[in-house]
């Protein structure tokens, strides 16, 4: 890489006649080290946006994109998904197999979003979150019904859990007429994960339904607590 610097310069006493004055430089270690400088702002960008354990989005990026998908967009809908009895999972199996079990439940979420409009985040702890662009909550309820079968089929052992296996409760709602902010979305979300823990957990809950739920049926069905259709509440 080299710099190149002209100057015109006229001669004061034959205006007619000027010249040209050329610097060049050798600035390849400049670039060099302009270019090490780029790649390592974008990689500190890209650690700044994701969390380290999963490789999913984090949560202020999560935030982000949630209030800049609410500002555009008149139909969004939201899912958090927390893994059920994971404090008995740590405590029985130990931590580091509790971080891999963060791993391939987190990786069945990211899939699930990957290929769409959407986004998931590991949104604190063992608790994750997916923004779904123009989807309605039905929709939604597929996808996190998609996501609750995916991780029980990963059949990975719970003895601390009920179910005897890692499931997920999941709570889901979507934006409507009356939606004030993106904070309160999530704060339905979460409203319906909760419900869906008092229920019995490893079961999806749509907000917009909390008074008479009728969770569409699973076509996987793996341990019988929570039959297709079955009306919970
Ligand atoms: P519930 O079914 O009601 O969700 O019960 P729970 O046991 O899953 O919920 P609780 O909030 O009591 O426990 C969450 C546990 O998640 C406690 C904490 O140690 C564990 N946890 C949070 N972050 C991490 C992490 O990064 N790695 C590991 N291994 N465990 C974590
Ligand atoms: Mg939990
Ligand atoms: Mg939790």
């Amino acid at each position: 890489w080299v710099e190149s610097k002209f100057k015109l310069a006229v001669l004061p006493d034959d205006p007619a006649q000027t010249e040209f004055l050329c610097v060049i430089r050798d600035v390849t270690e400049h670039k060099r080290m302009e270019d090490e400088l780029n790649q390592l702002n974008r990689r500190l960008a890209q650690l700044a946006a994701t969390d380290g354990l999963t490789g999913l989005t984090n949560r202020r990026t999560f935030d982000d994109f949630l209030l800049r998908q609410f500002e555009c967009c008149d139909e969004i809908s939201v899912l958090l998904l927390d893994i059920d009895g994971f404090k008995g999972y740590n405590d029985t199996y130990g931590h580091q197999a509790g971080d891999r079990c963060l791993q391939a439940v987190a990786k069945v979420i990211g899939d699930a979003a990957s290929n769409t409009s959407g986004l998931s985040a590991r949104y604190g702890g063992e608790e994750f979150a997916v923004v779904l662009p123009n989807t309605p909550d039905e929709a939604a309820l597929k996808v996190a019904e998609a996501i609750r079968l995916t991780v029980r089929a990963l059949g990975i052992p719970n003895t601390a859990s009920s179910r005897g296996y890692v499931t997920i409760s999941v709570g889901v709602t979507a934006r409507n007429r009356s939606t004030p902010d993106e904070a309160t979305l999530v704060g339905e979300a979460d409203a319906a994960l909760y419900e869906a823990k008092r229920l019995g957990r490893n079961r999806s809950i749509v907000y917009s339904s909390l008074d008479m739920q009728y969770v569409e049926s699973a076509s996987i069905q793996h341990d019988g607590e929570f039959a297709p259709g079955e009306r919970v509440r």
